[in-house]
């Protein structure tokens, strides 16, 4: 048991380090398969040694072999959180094709957060693929013997999700993105009704949290303000794991009052 955990760990770094790539060269408007991985500063092509996910930044101490500049701490870091997601989704939900949903929507939020962190935004293009992915897999469950009224589930979720926030992005445009609009269709299409209520609240939640965590902490030294795509993307991730458990045990909580 122990080793399969680590082998779906690992596999997650491994897929973690596409991410990077994916995330680091639409940022850099090249292409993901060309030109091969090389060091940002000197342009020496790495070697496979160099670029084992995770392994390599440690024992290279964090720089490039060949220049010694110090390489991002964000590869490390996405790598990490990759594997991590994986491994969350294998412990919740086993191999399933609810194991699937989750790897494959973590991935596409890992990406989207890598931009919002650097550049602000949410891209188009990416949350549309998402869209698609997100489709095709409630498709999925359809096939694979769920009844078909969890597609109308899905889009009532969508829907809700995308006018909660198209409304604050009327009232407070400086608040929100149009990106965040966007992926609040896509996230609300993932999570479902009536699961999207519990997203909307963790959203908020977390958001403000992190925005007053940011404020006391990182302010001084970082000007810019804070993304909210990535307190999206969390959020969307509790909710599709715990979200039935915590709704529930919300209603509990309210009958005894
Ligand atoms: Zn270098």
């Amino acid at each position: 048991m122990f080793i399969l955990n680590m082998v779906i760990f690992i596999v997650g770094l491994a897929v973690g380090s596409f991410l990077n790539v994916v995330a680091l060269r639409y940022l850099k408007k090249q292409s993901v398969v060309l030109p091969p991985s090389h060091c940002p500063k000197c342009l020496t092509p790495l070697k496979s040694g160099d670029l084992i996910p995770l392994v390599s930044y440690l024992l290279l101490k964090g720089k490039c072999r060949y220049c010694q500049e110090a390489i991002s701490p964000v590869y490390p870091i996405v790598e990490l959180l990759t594997g991590v997601i994986f491994l969350w989704s294998y412990l919740v939900f086993g191999f399933s094709l609810q194991f699937l949903e989750f790897i494959v929507l973590g991935s596409f939020l890992i990406v989207l957060s890598i931009i919002d962190f650097k550049e602000f935004i949410l891209p188009d293009k990416i949350v549309f693929y998402s869209l698609i992915a997100g489709i095709i897999l409630k498709i999925g469950y359809v096939v694979s013997g769920s009844n078909i009224s969890l597609l109308l589930n899905n889009l009532a979720g969508a829907l809700i999700g995308f006018l909660f926030f198209y409304l604050i992005f009327l009232l407070y445009p400086e608040g929100m993105g149009g990106g965040d609009v966007k992926l609040s269709f896509v996230l609300g299409l993932f999570v479902g009704f009536p699961q999207i209520f519990l997203w909307l609240f963790l959203s908020f939640f977390l958001g403000s949290l992190g925005g007053v965590l940011y404020l006391f902490t990182l302010k001084k030294r970082v000007k810019e303000p804070l993304p909210f795509g990535p307190f999206l993307a969390l959020s969307a991730l509790i909710t599709l794991s715990w979200g039935t458990y915590l709704i529930n045990l919300y209603l509990s909580l309210i009958w005894r009052i």
